[in-house]
């Protein structure tokens, strides 16, 4: 379809790679987010390399490979310090056609935000109700503003209030069972080797590292822990978590800057059965907020972006029919996603103690296959393969 005009209510990861994609066939955008500044939540984020296939078509390949650290090897750990496997990421690599990239959160926004030209995105734009009809879309904002356009895209992550306006219920969101903190610090060899990503498990908990672009590594931390904990001191709360558990962790601990630490319980939602609301369309976190155990929360975001915009342009019988033909690509993929992290956050975290523990043996006599298989099939099950 030629010439329409899309309405994206929130400008992540999901809304901003949404309006590069649909600039690119042609239409004119507006996207609105609530926020008075855009400040990304989180510090750092694995775009594995369907999420860097979506960015290469979209044009951004160069960027994303200037912004973003390279992993040659994976090197799991047990949490005293016991190499359990080290491979190279190479024959994931060959076998996806791709390099993944972590990079920095403020790094992505940017690009996204630089790709989009920064002033089509308006702030201040609390998005509160929808009203369409068989003509148009509307969304109404807390500020009594009105933006209306053929096609809405709800891309206003793992809260969102479109979501329930598209299913017709508040579906509450779901514990998944652990926390998680995470912060950027300059890379060093005294924490990891530069050009690896390190986990370092044990206790149920992780420990890990990775690098960004500038010279960075991203970490995060996990522990099980019942909803509803809280801390002032992530310091001294670290420290605790994580007495006993090998030097690097412990220089990570010391050296980390608390202030600029993230500290989060990690939800998912159920998968959904629809993602589409007539002329309305759930994307990203709103479709599918998912447990970040796979590293794919973004990564479906942008795929989401790329075949809804294929959609759109490549049929012509309405804006319905070709939401819905977006719906039947994705309701599988991400549900798929979703149940899949649900279970890796599981076994990582200890829900059943006795295949967390076969899982630590396992590590032991990995060679990285089974882990490479692992990535690379929920890799080439996108719609890039
Ligand atoms: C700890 C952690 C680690 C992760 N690691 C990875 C990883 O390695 N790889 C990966 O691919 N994914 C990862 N993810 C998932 C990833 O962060 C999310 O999937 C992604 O950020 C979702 O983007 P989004 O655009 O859908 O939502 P968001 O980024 O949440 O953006 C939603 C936007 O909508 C705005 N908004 C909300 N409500 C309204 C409203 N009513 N009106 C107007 N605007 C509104 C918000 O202000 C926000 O800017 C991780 C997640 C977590 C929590």
């Amino acid at each position: 379809m030629d010439n329409l005009k899309v309405v994206i209510i929130g400008a992540g990861m999901g809304g901003l790679a949404t309006g590069i994609a649909l600039r690119q066939v042609g239409y004119s955008v507006e996207i609105y987010d609530k926020v008075s500044e855009l400040r990304p939540a989180g510090a750092g984020i694995s775009v594995w390399s369907n999420g860097v296939k979506v960015l290469n078509r979209l044009g951004l390949g160069k960027e994303i490979a200037r912004i973003g650290g390279v992993i040659d090897r994976t090197v799991y750990y047990s949490h005293t310090g016991e190499k359990l496997t080290d491979f190279s990421l190479q024959p994931l690599i060959d076998r996806v056609g791709q390099r993944p990239y972590p990079v920095a959160r403020t790094d992505l926004q940017k690009m996204l935000l630089d790709a989009n030209a920064i002033e089509n995105v308006q702030l201040n734009s609390t998005c509160v109700a929808i009203e369409q009809d068989a003509h148009s879309v509307t969304a109404i904002f807390a500020n009594g503003r009105k933006a209306t356009g053929d096609v809405l895209v709800a891309a206003d992550g793992a809260h969102s209030i479109i979501r329930n306006y598209v299913l017709g219920y508040d579906l509450k969101r779901r514990y998944v069972g652990y926390v998680n903190w995470n912060g950027l610090i300059s890379a060093s060899e005294n924490l990891a080797p530069k050009n690896s990503w390190v986990i370092y498990v044990g206790e149920h908990k992780r420990a890990s590292m990775m690098p960004v672009g500038g010279d960075r590594f991203y970490f995060f931390f996990d522990v099980p822990l019942p909803k509803g904990t809280v801390s002032t001191d992530y310091r001294s709360e670290l420290t605790s978590f994580f007495t006993g558990w090998a030097d690097p962790v412990q220089t990570l601990i010391r050296c980390l800057d608390p202030l600029k630490t993230n500290r989060l319980e990690i939800h998912d939602i159920e998968p959904l059965q629809t993602l589409v609301r007539n002329r309305v369309a759930l994307l990203g976190d709103a479709g599918h907020s998912t447990a970040p155990d796979l590293g794919q929360g973004g990564c479906q975001a942008m795929e989401d972006a790329l075949v809804l915009a294929t959609y759109l342009q490549t049929t012509n019988i309405s804006v319905e029919d070709a939401l819905k033909r977006y719906e039947a690509a994705r309701k599988e993929r991400v549900a798929d996603i979703v149940l899949k992290a649900r279970k890796r956050a599981d076994m990582i975290h200890g829900k059943d103690p006795q295949k967390t523990q076969q899982w630590y043996e396992e590590l032991k006599h990995e060679d990285g296959t089974d882990i490479i298989n692992a990535i690379s099939n929920t890799i080439l099950a996108g719609p890039l393969h």
